[in-house]
């Protein structure tokens, strides 16, 4: 597990990676404000 930085939304359950995070900071599922927040996940090999 690997700490990385996310994207997740304020609305809804909705989140990214701030490596695939859309230009606008925007939810990909609702469109809502996003806030980055640390989580631990897989590391992507
Ligand atoms: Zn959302």
């Amino acid at each position: 597990m690997l700490d990385t930085e996310v994207y997740s939304c304020n609305s809804c359950n909705g989140w990214m990676r701030k490596d695939f995070a859309s230009s606008d900071l925007k939810c990909p599922l609702c469109g809502d404000e996003t806030t980055a927040e640390m989580r631990e996940l897989p590391e992507i090999l």
